[in-house]
């Protein structure tokens, strides 16, 4: 039976659109992720959709699918927003097809999905490569007991007064009180003259001893950051200041879990887990070398299975679900340096980088000259580190287009060649750009596009759904 084969009767018009909204699933499945679906019946399907990467979870998928026949296999790619089922037979999977097709379901957190089913002839899925934790890091996992995390969030007092002594801040996504020294968000580095009266709270004194006791940290650390992250909170990628805080790094994760990405320049990325009570240790190239941040989301993709806990979330794709997230209070210890930093990473070392003190431009003009020097300079020095990711879009970047509701209106500033215009087809992407040849680029490949500064749009305040600027703007990344 060919389930492609319509001719005898005529399509509805709610067929009709069903059947393009298949057509096109198939097309871009091919063309942004190299899935090669086929037009007879196998085994095996890729379900456009319901995937991990659209909010579509393990629990919310399984059931629909097993309405049809015997599961064999439900493969959930991290991050993407479809997955593969295997039948045990391709008559269930057929049935699948006919059934599943244009039927929605309710996603993790009350959405609405439409999937849109294909056959392929295996489940393809390209490994991730990178099994191991960055080097030189480590998640202890139960360091700390329920009571003592109980008592230790209940210990930070966030309502009290903006005068006191120990600098608060409600930075724009989470929460943030320092100890010991203030953290400066506008240069990433800490006053060291001026340490804060009272240095870190007394109820961390046998905690940190207890710690060093028994080898978890080697240096005492004087400096205290608490961070509390609701869900859909995050923090950008960064690297912490090398010049201003020594090796190791410390961050104690109270309250619930979360899952931390950390990224080599190469562009290799490591989801690693840090469960509720567990202490995350940086050091060396973890440390140095790594970025590391929270993407802002309201839940994450973790292991489904009970054993695993903390660590490096693994490309075992059958093994992939979705976590929400619950508030999550993270205590950051290190310890502030008093001399240069002499790590073995010169390239992202402010310490080692050949710049004498930080000039400040005078005017425009100069400012833009700075910029081209600088930009440029960089730029030239990472060459090798970013051929492989330029021409690629930011994963990321691509979780967050395809999360967007269907319809939204989004202007990309500083759009370039449109690598993002054509992302989710949903979407109705503006781009802007100052180069008119890249502009044009993007008018050939059918995008709208439009030439314009980012200072200056042409665009209507409010009128866009969601904004996007990359590597366009860069923001001093803020420290945890
Ligand atoms: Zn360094």
């Amino acid at each position: 039976m060919d389930s492609n084969h319509h001719s005898n009767y005529k399509l509805t018009k709610t067929e009709k659109k069903f059947l393009r909204k298949q057509i096109k699933a198939r097309h871009t499945l091919l063309r942004h992720e190299g899935v090669e679906t086929v037009s007879y019946a196998t085994q095996s399907l890729v379900v456009a959709n319901g995937g991990l990467g659209n909010g579509v979870g393990r629990s919310q998928l399984r059931p629909a699918l097993e309405k049809c026949g015997l599961v064999d296999g439900l493969l959930m790619p991290p991050n993407k927003p479809y997955s593969f089922v295997r039948y045990r037979t391709a008559e269930e999977a057929r049935k699948a097809y006919v059934a599943l097709n244009g039927k929605e379901i309710v996603g993790d957190l009350g959405q609405k999905i439409i999937l849109y089913l294909n056959f392929v002839e295996k489940a393809q899925w390209k490994e991730l490569g990178l099994q191991a934790l960055p080097p030189g890091l480590m998640v202890v996992e139960e360091i700390i007991s329920s009571e003592d995390e109980k008592m230790l969030l209940e210990s930070v007092n966030w309502a009290e007064d903006i005068e006191d002594q120990n600098v608060q801040k409600s930075l724009k996504h989470r929460r943030v009180k320092h100890f010991g020294y203030e953290f400066h968000y506008e240069n990433n580095n800490v006053d060291k003259d001026k340490p804060l009266p009272g240095g870190l709270p007394d109820i961390w004194d046998s905690i940190l001893e207890k710690w060093l006791k028994e080898g978890f940290i080697k240096h005492k650390p004087d400096q205290l950051t608490v961070n509390q992250y609701e869900p859909g909170h995050g923090i950008p990628a960064h690297i912490d200041t090398h010049s201003a805080f020594e090796d190791e790094i410390v961050s104690l994760s109270l309250g619930s879990e979360i899952v931390m990405d950390f990224k080599h320049p190469d562009g290799v990325t490591v989801p690693v887990m840090l469960p509720r009570r567990s202490l995350l240790v940086m050091t060396g190239e973890s440390r140095y070398l790594w970025t590391h941040g929270i993407t802002p989301r309201k839940f994450d993709t973790v292991q489904a299975s009970k054993g695993h806990k903390g660590g490096i979330i693994t490309s075992d794709v059958g093994d992939l679900t979705l976590s929400k997230r619950g508030i999550r209070t993270s205590f950051t210890f290190r310890k502030v340096r008093q001399t240069p930093c002499n790590c073995s990473y010169p390239l992202v070392c402010d310490s080692q980088t050949q710049q004498s003190s930080p000039l400040l431009p005078g005017s425009a003009r100069e400012a833009s000259q700075l910029e081209r020097e600088h930009v440029h300079r960089v730029y030239e020095e990472i060459a090798g580190h970013f051929s492989s990711t330029r021409h690629t879009p930011w994963p990321r970047i691509v979780d967050f287009l395809k999360a967007l509701p269907s319809g939204s209106l989004v202007a990309d500033v500083g759009c370039g060649n449109g690598k993002y215009l054509g992302i989710n087809q949903d979407l109705y992407m503006i781009g802007c750009d100052r180069s008119r040849s890249l502009v044009d680029i993007c008018g050939e490949r059918r995008f709208q596009a439009l030439v314009g500064d980012a200072l200056a749009l042409p665009l209507r305040s409010g009128s866009c759904d969601a904004p996007l600027s990359l590597a366009a703007i860069h923001h001093p990344p803020p420290a945890p």
